[in-house]
């Protein structure tokens, strides 16, 4: 085993620093907590809400997995029994998940989600740090890292906007798509697609009983809809951020979305349409050209960044949070610091699922032929080679 860095002046030493505390750094933090390992999951707190987001039910297994699943999924969310989509055709088809073996999916109050992992991070002895960024890294002699971190209010934590440092012997970026501090190891980002989410809220209805997500594809993108924990629901359109069809203005975000067949219906019920402007989220497919380094390792989307039409982002983070925890501990154990078979073994699950992905990607976007001359559609029929992402 390698010796443990010595303390920082006046910081703390752990075995790993996990950066960001999504469900990826949760699921790191927990297995290496587990495992014994003296972790710190330090958490920004910061990026754009995550409204409107539906877990599979595959959801389930990982969260069981993790010995978490009835603590996170217990209350606070919707169940999620189906797809509607319009896709290919203008017609409504349906998946329902009576079929599925894991039961219904959830509509996530990501809020209340996150939050519930954090803590059961907390009870398996990790130390979580909210409000809480990783701004510095500098890896030490002794092969040890030195991190900045900044603000924080809770009694692990730097003391409201303080700053503090503390050293580590090896680092998970769960930093979101940003993977902070990958980029600042020198991996580097390949982004697939210029994808983003124009998201708004519609009121509450009581009548809005519905709890499925619906999916309708239009000529410069898709609409997405679905009910929300807090009551009412989310519309979002996708599309690509340098089309000029592309909805910005409250105005002409309303006027599309009332152009449409099925979400409008929903729009309508609803009553007066979003007055604001919709919020915008990136949502492109990217991934790191490499997962690990010297002394680093990333998971979630930080390592790899799906578009949100295949649902699987969440259950991703999971999978690749787990095992990004797994692979760190086994190097973390090993005699010998060269070994990194384990973190080898770690890359090859994330091309797998980067890999599965983009399969799925290209059929389903092929099952859409009606618009194949728009630019938002023959951009993703192109058989773009593997190398290009
Ligand atoms: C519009 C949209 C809709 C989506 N819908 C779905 C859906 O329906 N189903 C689904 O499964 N997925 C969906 N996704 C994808 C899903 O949101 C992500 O895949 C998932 O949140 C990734 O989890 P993560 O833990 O990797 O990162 P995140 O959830 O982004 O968490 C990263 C955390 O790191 C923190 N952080 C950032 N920088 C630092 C730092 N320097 N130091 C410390 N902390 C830091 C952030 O504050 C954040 O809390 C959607 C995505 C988008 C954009």
């Amino acid at each position: 085993m390698s010796p443990a860095p010595a303390p920082a002046p006046g910081g703390e030493t752990y075995d790993v620093v996990v950066a960001g505390g999504g469900p990826a750094g949760c699921a790191a933090a927990l297995t290496l907590a587990r495992a014994g390992r003296t972790v710190l999951l330090a958490d920004a707190g910061t990026g754009p809400p995550k409204v409107g987001e539906t877990l599979v039910p595959a959801g389930r297994v990982l969260l069981g997995d993790l010995g978490v699943a009835d603590r996170v999924l217990r209350s606070g969310h919707l169940p999620c029994y189906g797809n509607l989509s319009a896709w290919g055709s203008a017609d409504l088809h349906a998946v329902d998940f009576i079929n599925d073996p894991h039961g219904h999916g959830w509509h996530l109050d990501r809020l209340l989600f996150d939050r519930r992992l954090r803590d059961a991070s907390r009870a398996a002895g990790a130390e979580v740090a909210e409000g809480t960024a990783v701004r510095g890294a500098a890896r030490q002699p002794d092969r040890g890292w030195t991190l900045a971190l900044r603000g924080g209010t809770g009694p692990a934590d730097t003391g409201a906007g303080g700053e503090r440092t503390v050293r580590c012997r090896w680092v998970i970026d769960a930093t979101g798509r940003a993977a902070a501090i990958a980029v600042r190891c020198g991996a580097r980002r390949r982004v697939r697609d210029r994808l983003t989410a124009l998201h708004a809220p519609l009121e509450a209805d009581p009548r809005d009983t519905d709890r499925c997500s619906l999916i309708e594809s239009d000529e410069d993108g898709w609409w997405y809809t679905a009910p929300q924990p807090s009551g009412g629901r989310l519309v979002a359109y996708f599309t690509d951020t340098d089309l000029p069809a592309a909805p910005y203005t409250a105005r002409h975000f309303r006027r599309r979305m009332l152009a449409t067949r099925h979400v409008s219906r929903w729009a309508r019920r609803h009553g007066p349409t979003p007055s604001a402007a919709p919020r915008r989220a990136a949502a492109h497919t990217a991934h790191l050209n490499r997962v690990y380094g010297d002394g680093w390792t990333a998971a979630g989307d930080a390592a790899v960044a799906f578009d949100p039409l295949s649902s699987q982002g969440v259950l991703t983070a999971l999978y690749t949070g787990m095992n990004a925890g797994r692979a760190v501990d086994a190097r973390l154990s090993r005699v010998n610091d060269g070994e990194d078979s384990a973190l080898a073994a770690y890359a090859h699950q994330v091309a797998a699922a980067r890999t599965a992905y983009l399969r799925g990607h290209r059929l389903i976007h092929a099952q859409e032929a009606r618009w194949i001359h728009r630019s938002f559609w023959a951009r993703r029929l192109a058989d773009l080679p593997d190398s290009s992402f």
